[in-house]
């Protein structure tokens, strides 16, 4: 319909275009355009009135009661809209009077409202945003910029305790070792809550020495452990394999949200934890792990409750105990990616014992294979090797390494320096950073292979995911080891390409 020109104006001042989609708007604005045509008709009548005769005066008079009476009616009906539309609305304006103005003003009133509501609510949707994205930013940041130095530290605690160390240095340097560890473990902790919540969170499935990795968690905790008087005590089965199939990054973190709390919560009692063999064939094998402590339970009730995101048994917890409440979310969520369910017994004022079993396939048959680390003269035979990294530390920590071992190494320092080495000299290994200037190690890979199918190529990587195994295999390497590396793995793989 065609509006009265007055409110089309006001249409076009105060009205957004997508309000037209709006079909209650609409009849609404129907109603406004038929009392604003009512009262200039109003207008013009009563101008008129005073050139007439009396016969047409009350002509005018009764057409002009008629007229009114429809515009209260449509007043009344333009009310009972903005009643239907606004069931809140109780507003003085909308129970008595008959004055439009006043029902326009209103309007205006709430679509400028609405208008305002929108626009912040746009802006606080772009601040929270942005502070999303700056938190991303900063933990990714803080984390490269914590975790550079702390694998400084950890490599050059695995090198000082291969040198010989004397005895009295040994278990300070362990202690080190694996506290620094631990240090790593948090940080990846903080960012891996961001990602569990995302649901981006992956298992790795690698080789590891679950005694060394258990023992060197036991050791770190038990300091924290023996403060509180605590008597620590550590039980692994003789006949658990040495090299399991897991992640042991996210193991360690599970044990140590677990050691950590029973230490927390136990004073002058005992912490134990004990793994113990289930069930055994050739290939894979069921551990059960399991975290014991004589401190203050829990309650039942309460059970449910304590495996929530920020969530304590009682808000004195806190204040007595510290946390964030974060821990057993963490350690529930992993384990449920390592295809395990955590249990727990406990009685208040006893303690509480966690335990859950995991099933997994392992590398040696336990008994004829060394620990490693306990072998002082580990040869690789003069194997010829180029490793292949940008990073001064990892060069001089890895070459090390190496040579320790009895290899010959030589360094390219990014991908196409390694790509030219390769044609001009004979290797039995590379060892392979991925991320580097210059070419990075997908591409120095590929161009390899062009002209050499045999040399094993083995990748040092910080992250395995899915995708990047399938690069990995794509680009034709044999295999990888994920930094910071575990000493022995890199040993064992390098052995075992090194032999076919
Ligand atoms: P935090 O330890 O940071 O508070 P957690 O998620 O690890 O967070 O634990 C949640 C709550 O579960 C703790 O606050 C505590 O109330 C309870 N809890 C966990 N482990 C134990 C334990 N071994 N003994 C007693 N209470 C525990």
């Amino acid at each position: 319909m065609e509006y009265n020109r007055l409110l089309k104006r006001q249409i076009i001042k105060y009205l957004a275009a997508d309000i037209e989609n709006d079909e209650r708007f609409l009849a609404f604005l129907d109603a406004v355009s038929d009392s604003y045509d009512a009262f200039e008709r109003d207008k013009r009548l009563s101008e008129h009135a005073f050139e007439v005769s009396e016969k047409d005066y009350l002509d005018i008079y009764s057409r002009l009661k008629n007229e009114i009476n429809i515009r209260n009616q449509s007043i009344q009906k333009l009310k009972e809209t903005i009643r239907n539309m606004e069931p809140g609305a109780e507003n003085q304006i909308l129970q008595d009077g008959d004055n439009l103005l006043d029902v326009v003003n209103y309007l205006n009133l709430q679509v400028n409202k609405r208008k305002e509501a929108e626009l912040a609510m746009r802006v606080a949707k772009e601040e929270a945003e942005k502070a999303n994205q700056a938190k991303s930013e900063f933990l990714s940041v803080m984390s490269h910029e914590i975790r550079t130095p702390l694998n400084a530290v950890l490599g050059l605690g695995q090198l000082l305790l291969r040198q010989n160390p004397r005895p009295d240095q040994v278990n300070n340097m362990q202690v080190l070792k694996a506290s620094a560890e631990n240090l790593l473990a948090l940080i990846n902790d903080i960012l891996e809550f961001s990602k569990i919540n995302a649901k981006k969170l992956e298992i790795d499935h690698v080789p590891f020495n679950i005694r060394k990795t258990i023992e060197d968690i036991f050791q770190a905790i038990s300091i924290r452990g023996t403060e509180w008087n605590n008597t620590m005590s550590l039980d692994i089965d003789n006949g658990i394999p040495h090299y399991i199939y897991g992640d042991p990054h996210r193991l360690t973190q599970v044990l140590n949200n677990l050691l950590s709390n029973a230490v927390k919560f136990t004073r002058d009692g005992q912490v134990e934890l004990k793994l113990t063999l289930e069930a055994i064939n050739s290939s894979s094998c069921s551990i059960l792990f399991s975290i014991a402590d004589s401190g203050i339970g829990i309650e039942q009730d309460k059970l449910e409750y304590i495996f929530s995101p920020f969530a304590q048994a009682s808000s004195s917890i806190t204040r007595k105990f510290g946390g964030t409440g974060l821990g057993l979310a963490i350690t529930a969520e992993l384990l449920e990616l390592m295809d395990c369910k955590i249990n727990i017994e406990t009685e208040l004022g006893k303690g509480s014992r966690f335990y859950f079993t995991m099933e997994t396939a392992y590398l040696d048959d336990g008994k004829d294979q060394q620990v490693t680390s306990t072998i002082k003269e580990q040869d690789l035979q003069q194997a010829q090797v180029l490793l292949v990294e940008d990073t001064p530390f990892n060069i001089m920590f890895t070459k090390q390494l190496l040579e320790g071992w009895n290899t010959a190494v030589d360094v390219a320092e990014n991908g196409l320096i390694a790509v030219e080495m390769m044609q001009q000299k004979k290797y039995d290994l590379v060892l392979m950073d991925l991320h580097m200037p210059v070419m990075d190690g997908y591409t120095a890979s590929m161009k390899i292979r062009a002209f050499n199918d045999h040399t094993p190529i083995i990748t040092l990587t910080a992250t395995v995911s899915e995708d990047v195994k399938n690069r990995l295999q794509q680009v034709g390497m044999q295999d990888y080891v994920t930094k910071p590396f575990d000493i022995d793995v890199l040993f064992l793989k390098m052995e075992r390409v090194l032999k076919k």
